[in-house]
């Protein structure tokens, strides 16, 4: 059984083009919304691990979201919007879910969520996004950082996924 239940899904959305300054000296700005210290803590516990920082990470709790969107997020763990350099989290996404209990091994599944989605910004297509994180993921195993059983079994799942 492997300790990790489900795969990282993502999705791209279209919206409108929105204004978002980037923090102060270039800071990672880091919010929710609703508004959540516990999902902030856990932002920025995984801010660090990533080789660049994102412009803005917002997490969003699908409980306090509409119907449609509720239902566009089920399953997703993260995504990001055309013309707007935030990487969206889901409060609700079974990796934010598992980080949300303490650091850990889920803070580099969530860092490697959130630098998958900063490569869509960047223009990469899900296959490129998705070997981006898998190399990010493989960079915590043999650093040590990621146990290796555990860290080669998720990477076995991650490249499961349909390309
Ligand atoms: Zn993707």
């Amino acid at each position: 059984m492997s300790p990790f239940a489900t795969l990282l899904l993502c999705s791209i959305f279209v919206s409108p083009t929105q204004n978002v300054e980037p923090g102060a000296s270039g800071q990672t700005v880091v919010s929710a919304d609703p508004p959540c210290s516990a999902c902030d803590e856990v932002v920025r516990r995984v801010l660090p691990l990533l080789p660049k920082p994102p412009v803005r990470v917002v997490v969003i709790d699908t409980d306090h979201s509409t119907k449609l969107l509720r239902d566009k997020l089920e399953g997703v763990e993260g995504f990001v919007t055309t013309g707007n350099p935030t990487v969206y989290l889901t409060k609700q996404g079974s990796t934010f879910t598992h980080a949300l209990q303490g650091p850990g091994i889920w803070d580099y599944a969530l860092a490697i969520t959130v630098w998958h989605e900063m490569a869509h910004l960047e223009g990469a297509s899900e296959r490129e996004a998705q070997v981006k994180e898998e190399t990010l993921w493989l960079e915590f195993v043999r650093s040590g950082k990621v146990e290796a059983n555990r860290g080669m079994a998720y990477l076995g799942l991650l490249r499961k996924r349909s390309h």
